[in-house]
């Protein structure tokens, strides 16, 4: 790459600074967490403001039709900055990478033509060069969109320490389940989990710098089958297994999971394994089974009460979390009804629900019978109120309860921490700032819709 190329001036590697905004799930937070990695050898700095920066990149999502418009009138804004800056000599580089960028990359460029580089969630491990061609083009927009055959995880630099006491782990990505209304297979891919021996390396890395709690990442992440390094395929319930053994890892977790993938080994694990969190996100997205048909879901929702009833055997205190689409096409009043009632059923701690949001090339948003727009936000209100009640119960039914929390961060009052219990509720409690790190022991005090407050139990202050 071209030294000072960015600035326009003689700049030195350290004056070149990176800024990522990071839209959508857990798996773009990880990606971007990893563009900087592999960004930082070429001398780049993270830093806060896009408009501070020499390349600003948009790690965006496409998983409904907001996320879209958002991206665009963020462009909007960035792209003053970068005419500033170009009349002050230098070169500012504007970046679209994520979901958004592989399926609508050419529409990218010609909405946004100040754009100068589009790539892909599976080509971000080449960033060093796509920024380099960048800079030797004379305003040609460079795309790289390809599926490369090879995994950039293959590629990519060793994972530098983390900044905190809990970290996300992509070990799968990927889809190839095509749910009539989704884009992530043709965003992110065929399925693909990454080789035992590469997750444990990775995961080893974190606890070394102090992680305490690790999430497993995956599109379905239930769905893993890595190499493990007896040759065979492992499931996810085996690695659970085996990073359970790696010593100061106190907690994992994984999303999200698949009702179709939830097998005997992960429902075990659940039994066995006292670090992998009583918690689980397993998306059901209607309770119609009807509807889970015309999604290509291939589960019944009395399958989905069976598993649930199977992973609450395992484990008593499980508590659980899910997906809901409303207004999907053809949806009727008992369709709807049929989700109610089993959200009524089986009770959720946490949940997101979502009108249905047609997408184009997927299979559903040329259904007919599409639900009218009214219909959906009727619909989503009444889903919404149950399931932000039942959240509230089940917080309130955390009080007087004493459950270990995972101490994170300082919080917003002098003296406070912010922590999370197995549940992933957030717990505000006075404590010293030295205990970040610890699990401790917390009796719950009160409860609101969306965090517990708490105090040491006795015998742990000080
Ligand atoms: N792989 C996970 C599964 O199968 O449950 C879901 C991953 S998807 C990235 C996250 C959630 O976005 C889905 O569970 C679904 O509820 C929602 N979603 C996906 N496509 C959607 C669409 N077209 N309209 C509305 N919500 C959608
Ligand atoms: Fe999308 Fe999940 Fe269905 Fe895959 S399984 S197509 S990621 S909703």
């Amino acid at each position: 790459m071209k030294e000072g190329g960015l600035t326009g001036g003689r700049a030195s590697a350290s004056a070149k600074r990176v800024f990522i905004k990071t839209y959508g799930c857990q798996m773009n937070v990880y990606d971007s967490a990893r563009m900087f990695e592999v960004l930082a050898p070429l001398g780049f700095l993270p830093v806060e403001k896009p408009d501070k920066a020499d390349l600003d990149i948009f790690n965006t999502c496409h998983i409904r039709e907001k996320a879209d418009e958002k991206l665009f009138s963020e462009l909007g804004t960035i792209r003053q900055s970068k005419m500033m800056n170009a009349r002050r000599g230098g070169k500012m580089i504007i970046a679209v990478g994520g979901c958004m960028a592989q399926a609508e990359g050419a529409e990218i460029l010609r909405r946004a033509p100040f754009v100068d580089l589009v790539f892909g969630p599976q080509n971000y491990h080449l960033l060093p060069e796509l920024v380099a061609q960048v800079l030797r083009s004379r305003g040609d927009r460079v795309v790289a969109t390809d599926f490369p055959a090879e995994p950039k995880f293959d590629h990519l630099p060793e994972t530098s320490a983390s900044q905190g006491v809990t970290a996300f782990l992509t070990v799968q990505e990927g889809c190839d389940k095509f749910c009539s209304f989704c884009v992530v297979p043709y965003t992110r891919g065929a399925e693909y989990s990454r080789p035992v021996a590469q997750v444990l390396a990775e995961a080893a890395r974190a606890v070394c710098s102090g992680v305490r709690e690790i999430t497993l990442l995956g599109q379905n992440v239930n769905a893993y089958h890595g190499e493990g390094p007896d040759g065979r395929d492992w499931g996810l319930g085996d690695l659970v297994r085996r990073l359970a053994e790696l010593r100061g890892l106190d907690r994992i977790r994984y999303t999200t999971s698949h009702p179709h993938d939830m097998d005997d080994g992960l429902i075990t694990a659940h039994r066995d394994v006292p670090q992998l969190m009583p918690f689980v996100h397993l998306p059901v997205q209607s309770g119609a089974t009807r509807i889970l048909s015309a999604m290509n879901r291939p589960y019944t929702a009395d399958a989905y009460r069976r598993i649930v009833d199977r992973l609450r055997s395992a484990r008593s205190d499980l508590a659980l979390s899910s997906d809901f689409i409303v207004g999907f096409p053809g949806e009727s009043d008992e369709d709807f009804e049929a989700t109610i009632d089993l959200v009524e059923e089986i009770g959720f701690a946490q949940a997101f629900s979502f009108k249905y949001s047609p997408r184009p090339g997927t299979p559903a948003a040329s259904l007919c019978k599409q639900i009218p727009e009214y219909v959906k936000s009727d619909r989503l209100t009444v889903l919404q109120a149950l399931l932000e009640r039942q959240q509230r119960n089940f917080n309130n039914g955390c009080i007087g309860r004493t459950l270990p929390v995972l101490l994170e961060k300082p919080g917003r009052h002098d003296g406070q921490l912010v922590g999370r219990s197995p549940y992933l509720q957030s717990v505000h409690l006075v404590a010293a700032e030295r205990r970040i790190g610890e699990v401790i022991p917390v009796q719950i005090l009160a409860a609101s819709a969306n965090s517990l407050t708490g105090s040491l139990e006795e015998s742990m202050a000080g």
